[in-house]
């Protein structure tokens, strides 16, 4: 080895970088650091690596979407996510996974799968890459309680103190911590000096109070839904609806689950008004009714709209859209009784009184604030050579494969300026 290359060699071994998390953000830096010959060493708390990716759309992993753009994401400032998104979009996405050999499916609506539609192929893609790559990863290990001292994270770890030139933070939130999911990430920031933004559950299910909702658990249909805060008028939203025995879930719900579990976290009123059938409209639905009510005889009142709604959704109609006592069968029906049905279908109320929580939530808003965080490194403005990525900061996306899309774009962003300025 010649004196320049004996040199290079030995100033790379010294550049140590230590990794909490083998999650999305926690893998794909320690890929890229790992290919400028960076010193890795990756410290995951569960048994195995990317345990939540292997959860991800439902086993598929929505790895990405082609829409991207920063009006996917909430945070306080865009400069950030814009300035990360420029650097790493759907294109740079779909080029870097294909490079680890894993081809794209993308649906009609923008969102990226990997094309086996195996949440699996991404993590054993991610892993086996970092291992060629020569990354070290201590599994079963929790990391916290870090120090900084010459210039050196140090913390202790299988029973050996550990010391570190650089440390990213990859830890994730806390939505759903059985899959590995808890507070360190933040812990680790505060007592590094950091503002943690009051983390809450997003992309969660609600809670209801409404008793009779409890019938129609299962039920799944179309619906319109309008989500009312204090009685003001949120969002409108339409697609799937599924009733559970707590209350609603399904990707509508999810979709309108930050503002509603932000709003319950401040004492608001929260209000789900659902259009069941939202492909008619009021005057088509009436003559529909109208129709059947003539040609229904002697059918009993719960019959009648047998073959047109779920027979768990007539039974709840029925009972609580405020029918005149006594009915028995449908020829009893007259037109201001289909009128309080029909008014009825359109604009069903559900009290929302919570979500399920950080339990089931697939994200978590909150986080490290992103104004202690510089926009091109990620690293913290406050510690030196110490930086965050994916989703211990204070950036959440909505549904449709963003969140990871910030987990690969933010890791990437972060270790390519570790090797762009490698000392
Ligand atoms: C059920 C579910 C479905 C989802 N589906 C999608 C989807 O289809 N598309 C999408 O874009 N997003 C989806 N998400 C969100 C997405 O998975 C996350 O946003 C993403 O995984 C965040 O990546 P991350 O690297 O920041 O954190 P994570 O992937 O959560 O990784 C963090 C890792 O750090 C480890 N860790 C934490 N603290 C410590 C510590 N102190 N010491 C050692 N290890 C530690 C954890 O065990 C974990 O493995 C889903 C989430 C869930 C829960």
């Amino acid at each position: 080895m010649s004196n320049k290359s004996l040199k290079q060699h030995l100033l790379l071994n010294n550049s140590s970088v230590a990794i909490i998390g083998a999650g999305a953000s926690g893998l794909l830096s320690a890929i890229i650091l790992g290919r400028a010959k960076f010193n890795v060493t990756v410290f995951e708390r569960n048994t195995k690596v990317g345990r939540k990716i292997l959860t991800t759309g439902n086993g598929k992993c929505n790895i990405s979407n082609i829409n991207i753009s920063s009006l996917n994401y909430y945070c306080h400032d865009n400069t950030l996510i814009n300035h990360v998104l420029k650097q790493f979009n759907f294109k740079k996405c779909q080029e870097l996974f294909e490079e680890l050999g894993l081809d794209f499916y993308i649906q009609e609506d923008g969102k990226a799968y990997p094309q086996t539609l195996q949440a699996s192929s991404v993590v054993d893609v991610l892993y086996y890459e970092a291992k060629r790559v020569g990354v070290t990863f201590v599994l079963n290990t929790t990391i916290e309680n870090i120090n900084y001292q010459d210039n050196k994270f140090t913390f202790s770890s299988e029973d050996n103190i550990q010391s570190f030139d650089k440390l990213i933070v990859a830890t994730g939130s806390k939505a759903m911590p059985k899959l590995g999911s808890c507070d360190i990430g933040y812990n680790i920031a505060k007592d590094f000096g950091h503002d943690i933004v009051e983390p809450f559950a997003s992309l969660v299910q609600l809670v209801s109070d409404n008793i009779h909702i409890k019938e129609l658990s299962g039920v799944k249909i179309n619906a319109k839904i309008i989500l009312e805060i204090d009685k003001e008028h949120i969002q409108t939203r339409q697609g799937d609806l599924l009733f559970t025995n707590y209350g609603l879930s399904g990707n509508t719900i999810l979709d309108i689950s930050r503002d509603s579990s932000y709003a319950l976290s401040i004492g608001s009123l929260v209000t789900v008004k659902l259009d069941i059938f939202p492909q008619f409209n009021k005057d088509v639905l009436i003559s529909k009714l109208t129709k059947r009510v003539k040609n229904s005889y002697n059918k009993d009142k719960y019959f009648w709209l047998e073959g047109f709604l779920h027979k768990k959704l007539i039974r709840y109609i029925i009972d609580n859209c405020g029918l005149r006592n006594g009915i028995v069968t449908a020829n009893e029906i007259n037109k201001k009784d289909i009128m309080t049905i029909v008014h009825f279908i359109k604009n069903i109320k559900i009290n929302i009184i919570d979500t399920k929580g950080f339990d089931t939530a697939e994200v978590c808003a909150g986080g490290v604030n992103i104004y202690e965080i510089k926009t091109k490194s990620l690293e913290s403005t406050i510690q030196k050579e110490l930086y965050f990525v994916g989703e211990v900061l204070d950036i959440d996306g909505q549904c449709g494969g963003y969140n990871l899309h910030w987990a690969w774009a933010s890791a990437f962003v972060c270790a390519n300026n570790i090797v762009n300025h490698r000392r």
